[in-house]
Parts: C-alpha cells; structure tokens; sequence
C-alpha cells in the first residue's frame, strides 16, 4: 500500500482543506474504492462535514462536505427502526446549509465516532479475507486485538445503530480503527494525517497476508483473439430495452478468469455491497450459445427475484456483465462511463474471487442480503437520480 500523503502540499491548509485533501488521496486509490464508494467527514463546532451523495471522493470538493448538526444526527440513535426514506429527511432537517447535498447513507455512524476525523473506504485486500469461508477467523486473527469487528449487516441506519450499541461501553483510544465484515473500514482521529495513516497501515495488514497467502499467477501471454460483438449488441440490446454500449476486457486477468472450468466462480457474488447496483449479484455466462446463456441468465435473475420480492418491482433481468467463455469478460451498459465502472469493478471482483479461492474459498454476501441491498430504496434512488 503507498502512503500518498505529501506534507508540502497541505501548506495553509485549513481543516477543511485537510478533510479534502485526504478525502481524495484515499479516492484516487482504487484498492481503497471504487467509483463514488467510501465516505468521509470532519467535525468542526458541533457541525459534522460528511460527504454528500452524488460527490465522488476523488474529485470531491469543499462543498462536497454537507454540514449537519452533530446533537441532531446522534438524536436519530433514539429511534428502534428508521425507514431509509425518513432517515434521508431527518439528516436533511440537520443540516446547517438547505442547498448542501444530502449527507452520506452512513452520517450517523460517522457522527457518533468520537474524533475529528472519519475515513471509510471499501479496501479490496481487507474484503477480499473477509470474503472468505472462515473469513471471519481470519479477520480475527490480523485484527483482533486492536480494532472493532462488526458483523455484516445492511449500510446505512441499522449500521449506525450495531456500532451505537457495540461501542457502549468501548475505550475508543484502545483500537486503530474498525473492520466491517464484507464491507470495508473504519479509521479516525483528531488528526487528518493519522486517520488516513492508519486506514493506509489498516490496509497493508492485509495486503501482506494475501501477498503472502494467495499470491495469483496469472498466464500473461495468450494468444490475440478476435471475438466479434455484433450478435451481442442486438441480443442484449432487445433484452436491456435500450441500445447498448459494451465493452469487451480482454486483459490477462479478464481470460483467465473466463477460462475456468469452475463455473460456480462465476456466481460468488459480490466484493463490497454497494456494487450490485453496478453489476447485479452475479455474471451471465455465453459459450457458443449466446441467445441461450442470455435465457439462462434472465431465467434464473427472474427465480431470484421471485425468492425474496415482497412488493417491490423488478429490475431488467438481462446481465451486466459477462464471461465469454476463454475470450474475456463483457460489460454492459447505456454509455461509456457505465460499462468503465461496470469494468473497473468487475477487474476488482475477479481477483478478489480468485485470491478468496486460494484462501479456501470465496463467500460473499448471501443471496437474501444481496436482494436486501439490490432492492434498497436508497440504492433506487441513487439509480433514478443518475
Ligand atoms: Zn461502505
């Protein structure tokens, strides 16, 4: 893991300034998050500053940070449960400045952490041990005795809500930091520098196991080949109700991961929650057949949904992404930018599957907890807002 902090480049710089500055030293690594994943803040006068929906934390800006009254957000602590649409009103009535954008899913959580500064990224290396069949003891066992495990459960309010309860009666000076099983980690302190530090050391830990313990060989050279995507573009067009946009990954990584005669591989679902809105739980698989791999796919999308919808309304059956067998993986999208994100990823998901393998086995998220997060409301949201 590279330390990217620069002390002569935080010359004059404010707190604020500082939360920026950090905020997309960790965006711009794309083994920290991927694509407007991770979330950021900065407590300044019982203000919180934490990042707002829609800023990416590469990019993010002074006013990516919406202010909301800390007093206010811990208040919301009071409640058993909170719908996910009265939680985003609620954080909206604590904010300091109305035309601020809505504060981050996990604003509470951020608020109710004692220090100054709060890092969260989605670490592949750290999710990739914990994404693993006795991940758990593994976690355990690198983190134990200096950071706070949490058990997966849904981001947002019912998170804040674990971590309120489990840090009760915790000396919050005697950890580095937090460790969310299947979602990522927490580091904090008064200081920007020592926050991010220690996010940067958290994550090396892990680094270091995998280096050590699923190291991946993969076959650089393979022969060219030629794989021609006319068929495809109407097949999934018709099945995706709009012309699509694909793009083809033909990088060692992506033939190598479609050259498996494991196919189970393919369906191990997920890296870190959020990403399924980019890229559903799992990939269609096309061999020669294409028009039946698609059947397949939306067939078994259609059994999935029925398995756990309640009221909600499905979503388009057809894949995001595809493996095409021994030629690469497919990324499916309206425009360039998505199939880019959908691609970038995926490149991340497939080697945390094949590094999981070596570490007896990937395991993600259950099939029910990823319909949980697919068919959030916030998660729609983000969607419709796009
Ligand atoms: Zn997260």
């Amino acid at each position: 893991m590279t330390n990217r902090f620069d002390i002569n480049e935080t010359v004059g710089f404010d707190e604020l300034d500082m939360r920026v500055y950090t905020s997309r030293l960790q965006g711009v690594d794309q083994d920290l998050v991927l694509h407007g994943g991770g979330n950021t803040s900065l407590k300044l006068d019982g203000v919180l500053y934490v990042k707002g929906s829609g800023w990416d934390l590469a990019s993010i800006e002074r006013e990516g940070f919406s202010p909301a009254r800390i007093d206010a957000l811990l208040d919301l602590l009071k409640h058993d449960e909170l719908t996910d649409i009265d939680m985003v009103k609620y954080q909206r009535e604590a904010l300091t400045n109305p035309s601020a954008p809505n504060p981050s899913v996990e604003a509470i959580l951020h608020a109710l952490i004692p220090y100054k500064y709060v890092d969260h990224t989605h670490a592949d290396a750290v999710v990739t041990i914990s994404n693993t069949i006795d991940g758990e003891a593994k976690i355990e066992e690198l983190y134990g005795d200096r950071y706070l495990i949490i058990p997966y459960v849904m981001p947002g309010f019912i998170l804040a809500k674990v971590i309120y309860e489990m840090s009760r009666d915790l000396d919050w000076d005697s950890i580095d930091g937090m460790i969310l099983h299947n979602h990522g980690v927490f580091t904090f302190s008064d200081d920007a520098k020592t926050s991010y530090d220690n996010m940067i050391s958290t994550v090396a830990i892990a680094q270091e196991y995998l280096d050590e313990n699923a190291k991946l060989d993969i076959p650089s050279s393979v022969d060219e080949m030629v794989y021609n995507l006319g068929e495809l573009q109407v097949l999934l067009s018709n099945a995706k109700e709009y012309s699509v946009t694909l793009h083809l990954n033909q990088s060692p990584l992506s033939r190598y991961f479609a050259s498996q005669d494991d196919e189970t591989l393919y369906r191990k679902g997920l890296l870190t929650p959020e990403h399924i809105i980019r890229t559903k739980r799992s990939a269609a698989i096309f061999d020669v057949d294409l028009k039946g791999g698609l059947d397949s796919y939306i067939q078994g999308y259609r059994e999935y949904f029925e398995r756990y919808a309640s009221d909600e309304i499905m979503l388009n059956s057809a894949p995001n992404w595809v493996i095409i067998k021994g030629v690469g993986t497919l990324s499916i999208g309206k425009n360039t930018k998505d199939t880019t994100i959908i691609d970038d990823i995926t490149t991340h998901t497939m080697r945390a599957i094949l590094q999981g393998e070596k570490l007896g086995g990937y395991q993600s998220i259950s099939e029910a907890d990823s319909f949980a997060m697919e068919y959030w409301e916030l998660e729609q949201m983000k969607l419709r807002a796009k």
